[in-house]
């Protein structure tokens, strides 16, 4: 699962600002983040909902124009969505008319593989996720988390240099996130994809990331959405019940709620 790109992925986000303007007026999501993401990195974004996570990840995308500041990936700025950055959110939609095999071989397609070749690329990965009886089926003949599991695979199947994912699991049983999250945690070691994850759970983040990036603010906090803290992981092992685990948890926590109540509130 080697990568086609020739060029490095090394994102490089620097000052950068987003303020929408709405018919209350502006509102400004995002302001003043600067952040260095190495190719390969698996970093995660916590914080409260309302501070940006979504904005920043839309601009990584390509999806949507910072309003100030600067993004480039390999060097080169982003300004609209390519295929060297892969998506997933939590309700990335499938293809219905399609099976899962179908699904996953369209982006290797659409890029000029051959047919034969495209299938084998998608069988790889639906292997990868555990789906290789289901390689037929149409997506309403899945449960939600293998749905979803075939987004993941689908982007994966694209190489993309950098994955981006926006609370992927968040609608999945604990017993489907936790085995995504080892899923997924797997296809990173292999593909050396860089991951941008957002996610509500701390114990998520620290269980992914090399780095986690604690964001706060918001509009309800009378400040933009900003970069508050970036914690990196050092951990010897994933254990979930280790005290270096939960140490990161604690920490992590403190940083995200603090001054997480309303100005004049303590
Ligand atoms: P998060 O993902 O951390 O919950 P968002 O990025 O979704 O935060 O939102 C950050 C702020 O920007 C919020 O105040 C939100 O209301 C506002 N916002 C997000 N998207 C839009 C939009 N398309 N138009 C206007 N305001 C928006
Ligand atoms: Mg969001």
């Amino acid at each position: 699962m080697s990568q086609t790109h020739s060029m490095t992925a090394d994102t490089v986000v620097r000052d950068l600002g987003k303020t929408y303007q709405t018919e209350r007026g502006p509102v400004a999501a995002i302001a003043g983040v600067t952040l260095d993401i190495a190719d390969g990195e698996f970093v995660a974004i916590i914080g409260a909902s309302g501070c940006g996570k979504s904005t920043f990840l839309r601009i990584l995308a390509g999806f949507e124009p910072a309003t100030c500041g600067t993004l480039t990936l390999g060097g080169r700025p982003v300004t609209k969505p390519g295929p060297d950055r892969g998506v997933v959110f939590q309700d990335y939609g499938l293809f219905p008319w399609l099976t899962v095999r179908e699904n996953i071989a369209y982006g290797p397609r659409q890029t000029g593989s051959s047919r034969a070749s495209a299938h084998a690329t998608a069988d790889r990965f639906v292997e990868a996720v555990g789906l290789t009886r289901f390689a037929d089926k149409y997506p309403k003949e899945l449960s939600g988390g293998m749905q979803q599991r075939v987004a993941i695979a689908r982007v994966m199947a694209n190489s993309p240099l950098v994955m981006l994912m926006d609370e992927p699991f968040g609608a999945l049983d604990a017993l489907t996130r936790t085995n995504m999250q080892h899923e997924l945690a797997r296809l990173h070691k292999e593909t050396g994809t860089t991951v941008v994850f957002v996610t509500h759970s701390i114990e998520e983040a620290v269980f992914l990331a090399d780095r986690v990036v604690v964001m706060a603010g918001g509009a309800s906090h009378g400040v933009p959405g900003h970069i508050k803290a970036v914690v990196p992981i050092s951990l010897a092992n994933r254990d979930v019940t280790s005290a270096e685990f939960n140490r990161h948890k604690r920490e992590l926590a403190a940083l995200v709620h603090e001054g997480s109540n309303p100005a004049g509130v303590r």
